[in-house]
């Protein structure tokens, strides 16, 4: 008898360990597996998330005439022994795990098993577009470019392509996605799914045996299931992706989707794949008149960015884990965990992270990384902020993210250049600075907004690395046009800066 061993992110009826199954012989195995669960404190309504779509995909499979043994157990370790012992099972099939640390925890399992236990590991294509072999030879040599990548991937997929040539004559329209929305700028609320009853026993267990994790459990609005995940894809396609090319970098006070999918959950759990996703929004372009701009620079966020920071966290493991190029080490402050601040574009970004798991990229990206990157915060415990707090966080997903796309930890090997910002960048995109008691305006003051001194700080403090990159080759002439004094006194500025963070003054009590 064989068992087929499906975790928590893998919960896709196409998976080829499913379509090989023999539905009277073999049995499924699933575990919500506690001391996995707290490997870190994850927000709650991640692990509602987990276990609740866990719970409707077995049912599914029973349903469709599988035997599934579903176990909630202290560890995988514990579950398997018990699932032996009912079972006897001389094959193992499970699917191919992409983060490094549950991949380590199977081979330690495996090392561990009789000999006369097989094990067979199961291409993880459809949950990505290419397995994990393909994709390390996609990305090919360093210095890794997204954008090769990402062309390379349409020809050979044949995605918005006439010929051998790009659809509308250009392989990006990013110049035409980056529009602020102005105050007032209304968007379609993206489609909320109601828990319903396994939902609800979950949401009792979580705050039962997980009561210490962070993250409110008020509202839970995600899908769970594939038909639930494909109606929020229907609707972002009819509703949203109009706008969403145009809004892509834009942020606006209580908007917290503006034309966001919020699909990422869904993909990165197997509810949706990502081809499909891909094909659907492709097919938008004619079917539904959707404009070319939102069409691609959707597209490229999944065919382009999702794959890519795969490929590169394959290529870069286990070293990548440890980087910190720019020898950051100061401590991430507390109300990252709570959003209480009175740094209004923080507090604005933190609160959608604090209540739902969730913010868009450029709230990610360009205010709590680019936070983090000009506080010296280190990217380790930056890394496992991130990871511990949304709903769509995988070691392979926010590792790339976030220690290579928003710190620069990895000295360059994802991105050629920091991400950093000063307050005139959130100024240009969004309404944040007009309710925040810091002057966006002012550097030196005592109300001065902080990311002012720490922006030209940190340009000087990293002068040796970047000054040579064409990239920044701009902000080092402004640096370099300042007087002795004037750099003086920025330095000054953000040394305080510095440890006012670390004495609470950007806490509110
Ligand atoms: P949309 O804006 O609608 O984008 C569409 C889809 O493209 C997303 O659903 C996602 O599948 C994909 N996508 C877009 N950008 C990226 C990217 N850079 N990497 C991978 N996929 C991408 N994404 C995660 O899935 N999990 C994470 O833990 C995560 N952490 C991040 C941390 C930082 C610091 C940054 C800068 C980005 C992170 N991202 C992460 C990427 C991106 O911000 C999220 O995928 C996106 O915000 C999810 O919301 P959405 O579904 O509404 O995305």
């Amino acid at each position: 008898m064989a068992t087929r061993w499906i975790f928590g992110n893998q919960l896709n009826h196409d998976l080829p360990l499913l379509q090989e199954a023999n539905k009277q012989d073999d049995v499924i195995l699933m575990v919500e597996a506690t001391s996995r669960s707290k490997w870190k404190t994850y927000h709650k309504q991640k692990l509602v998330l987990v276990f609740s779509a866990m719970r409707h995909f077995a049912e599914e499979l029973r349903e469709k005439g599988f035997t599934v043994d579903y176990r909630e157990a202290d560890s995988f370790d514990q579950a398997f022994k018990a699932h032996r012992k009912d079972h006897d099972p001389d094959h193992v099939f499970y699917t191919a795990i992409t983060d490094e640390p549950m991949r380590k925890a199977m081979h330690k399992w495996q090392d561990a098993l009789p000999k006369k236990i097989t094990v067979e590991v199961c291409s993880d294509v459809p949950l990505f577009l290419l397995t994990q072999e393909e994709a390390i030879e996609a990305i090919g040599d360093k210095p890794y470019k997204m954008d090769r990548f990402y062309r390379k991937l349409r020809k050979e997929r044949n995605v918005l392509m006439n010929g051998s040539k790009p659809i509308g004559g250009k392989w990006s329209f990013d110049a035409e996605n980056r529009k602020p929305a102005k105050s007032g700028t209304t968007f379609p609320d993206p489609v909320q799914f109601r828990p319903d009853r396994i939902t609800k026993d979950v949401i009792d267990k979580v705050e039962r045996d997980f009561s210490n994790h962070p993250g409110a459990l008020d509202s839970f609005h995600w899908p769970v299931t594939r038909q639930e995940a494909t109606r929020a894809l229907h609707c972002f396609i009819e509703e949203r992706l109009e706008t969403f090319g145009t809004y892509q970098d834009a942020m606006l006070t209580g908007e917290d989707t503006l034309s966001h999918s919020l699909l990422s959950a869904a993909i990165n759990l197997g509810l949706l794949t990502p081809e499909e996703v891909i094909r659907q929004v492709e097919a938008a372009l004619e079917d539904q008149d959707a404009p070319l701009n939102a069409v691609e620079g959707f597209i490229r966020q999944i065919l382009g960015w999702r794959e890519y920071m795969r490929a590169v966290y394959l290529a870069e493991m286990p070293d990548y884990a440890s980087v910190n190029a720019l020898r950051h080490e100061a401590d991430l402050p507390d109300f990252f965990w709570t959003g209480k601040t009175n740094m209004n574009c923080v507090a604005e970004s933190l609160r959608p992270v604090v209540e739902h798991a969730h913010n868009h990229h450029i709230q990610r990206l360009m205010v709590l990384g680019n936070f983090a990157n000009l506080f010296a915060i280190s990217p380790q415990q930056t890394a496992d902020w991130f990871n511990e707090m949304y709903i769509d966080a995988y070691d392979w997903v926010v590792l790339p993210n976030v220690l290579g796309m928003a710190l620069h930890a990895d000295g360059g090997t994802l991105s050629t250049k920091p991400y950093i910002a000063s307050a005139n960048y959130i100024h240009k995109m969004s309404d944040y600075c007009k309710g925040c008691p810091f002057h966006q305006k002012d550097m030196l003051g005592e109300d001065a907004c902080p990311f002012n001194a720490l922006y030209w700080d940190f340009i000087d403090r990293h002068e040796k690395r970047f000054a040579d990159n064409q990239r920044m080759s701009m902000m080092y002439r402004q640096w370099g046009k300042r007087d002795a004094d004037s750099k003086r006194d920025i330095r000054k500025k953000a040394k305080a800066l510095r440890k006012q963070l670390q004495d609470g003054a950007f806490d509110i009590p």
